[in-house]
């Protein structure tokens, strides 16, 4: 078990009156981590905290900018064996997890170092006479950025290093199942030599989100909210940002459909459906969600998917043995699925290996045979419980894979690479891979959803756009002619 503080101003704080709360092993029960349970008012503190340092911070040049998120990246990696212990003891995800994800997050803060010198704007032909007019891009103010643990480093780091690169100063609000591994992000950008104020670290109590968050998007000098989360909360903090007219980006939920084609390589699709399924327990955003398969080939694909998805191995991550299931987040998780399989059973479908769990380790779970009728179809599970939808063709594939609320990731498999290109630019997702799978993340490209998926994108160019304000400013260079 580990004490935690807060950063405020470059300081390490406790919360209003010590306050505290403790996040818990999924598994035993133990505590892993106890953290200040930050008030409305630490809120606002660190806000105006951020709000200072943005008068040097957005004043610095590119180059000392990228200088700081190199050192960061190094610092961040340097914690590995940190990341590796807290990452299983908090969110109870396998030790291969953590590691990957530090890895993933230290590219992104070297994209994001890169990006510093990639801040431009343009000069634009005016018809006024002697106007030379600029569109600048130029630090928008305080971000907070709102990240939630299921890949607790990635999305920490990714709420958070872009928005620097372009020259704001960031709050960090962390998760409550994972405060710990959310401060030892922050404690390596302060390794690397952020000035005071520059990046913040919040915690709460799961109890406070609401107030603490809305405390900071009502700041003025708070001129951003990133949130990667739940489409629930998404919606929730996208009316607290309307309430004060706040631009938001919204990373939420996905139901990610994987098409199989009757022309696929089957080992490939088996491949890529078992890593993007079961990955992290499947509580990935980007997860393999439904497998959508042509008929012709369903039962020779769910066979080989069934033996290699019965050969997961399945165990506490905290143990030496190497799993690839570790424990899932919490027992919510655990009922969830469990309604959603007898559901889907009681409804006609066949479960063809795994099944129901009576604890957060949850095995490999595959149901065939879904049709609309059933929660699973359309409700994320989040967890290690997957369905199989059988159509007829590729317009009643390209059907089946919009039929759903959420839009953030697709996979295709086919061997006709035009077909299966133009079945990928019929789908309704922010991101489609052909012949590769759904789970996939690479820090310079634009990452985001459509419908319930989100608004806005992480990732290079594009999140400078989220995370500058665009000013039209003009120099007159010669008299100018007024009509009076
Ligand atoms: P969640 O939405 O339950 O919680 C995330 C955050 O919301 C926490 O920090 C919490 O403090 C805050 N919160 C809760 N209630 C709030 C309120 N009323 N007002 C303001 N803030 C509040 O999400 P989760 O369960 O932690 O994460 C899982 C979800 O996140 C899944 O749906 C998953 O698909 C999604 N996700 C999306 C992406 C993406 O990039 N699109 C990435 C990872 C996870």
């Amino acid at each position: 078990m580990s004490d935690l503080s807060m950063l405020i101003n470059g300081l390490r704080v406790t919360a209003e009156r010590n306050a505290t709360f403790e996040r818990r092993n999924p598994l035993d029960g133990t505590v892993a981590t106890r953290a200040p349970a930050a008030s409305p008012g630490d809120a606002v503190m660190a806000v105006e905290a951020a709000a200072e340092a943005f008068r040097s911070w957005s004043e610095t040049g590119p180059g000392q900018r990228r200088a700081l998120l190199l050192k960061a990246a190094d610092a961040l990696e340097a914690k590995t064996p940190q990341f590796v212990e807290a990452v299983p003891a908090e969110t109870g995800a396998t030790g291969m997890w953590a590691g990957f994800n530090v890895m993933l997050a230290a590219g992104m803060i070297r994209e994001a170092a890169a990006l510093t010198t990639q801040v431009a704007g343009e000069v634009i032909p005016s018809d006024v006479p002697g106007s030379l007019a600029m569109a600048v891009r130029q630090p928008a103010g305080v971000v907070l950025g709102i990240a939630p643990w299921n890949a607790p480093v990635i999305l920490g780091v990714r709420a958070i290093a872009t928005p620097l690169a372009c020259g704001n100063t960031v709050i960090l609000k962390g998760s409550e199942n994972c405060p710990r591994t959310h401060a030892l992000i922050v404690e390596a950008f302060q390794d690397a030599g952020f000035p005071a104020g520059v990046v913040n670290y919040l915690t709460n109590a799961p109890a406070d989100a609401g107030a603490v968050v809305e405390a900071m998007v009502a700041h003025p000098a708070v001129r951003r909210v990133n949130f990667t989360g739940s489409t629930r909360v998404g919606k929730l903090i996208a009316m607290t940002c309307a309430k004060y007219l706040k631009p938001v980006l919204l990373e939420l939920g996905g139901k990610a459909p994987l098409v199989v084609l009757d022309d696929a390589d089957l080992d490939d699709a088996v491949s890529a459906a078992a890593f993007g399924c079961f990955a992290n327990s499947g509580q990935i955003c980007m997860s393999t969600e439904r497998i959508v398969v042509d008929a012709k080939v369903a039962d020779a694909f769910v066979r080989q998917f069934a033996d290699k998805a019965k050969s997961l191995p399945l165990g506490d991550p905290r143990k030496p043995e190497p799993v690839v299931l570790g424990s899932v987040i919490g027992m919510a998780t655990v009922e969830h699925c469990n309604a959603l399989v007898d559901d889907a059973l009681a409804k006609g479908a066949k479960l063809v290996c795994g099944g129901k769990a009576d604890s957060t380790l949850m095995p490999a779970t595959l149901l065939d045979h879904v049709t609309p009728a059933m929660r699973i179809y359309r409700e994320e599970t989040f967890g290690p419980v997957k369905c199989i939808v059988r159509v007829n063709g590729v317009e009643e594939a390209i059907a089946c894979a919009n039929d759903n609320e959420y839009g953030l990731s697709a996979a295709v498999f086919g061997r006709d690479i035009a077909r299966a290109f133009n079945v990928a630019r019929r789908i309704d997702s922010g991101i489609c891979h052909v012949n590769a799978p759904t789970v996939h993340d690479e820090a310079q490209m634009p990452f985001g959803g459509v419908k319930g998926s989100g608004i806005g994108r992480f990732g290079g160019k594009a999140g400078i756009a989220e995370f500058t304000d665009l000013r039209w400013i003009t120099i007159q260079t010669q008299p100018r002619h007024y009509p009076f």
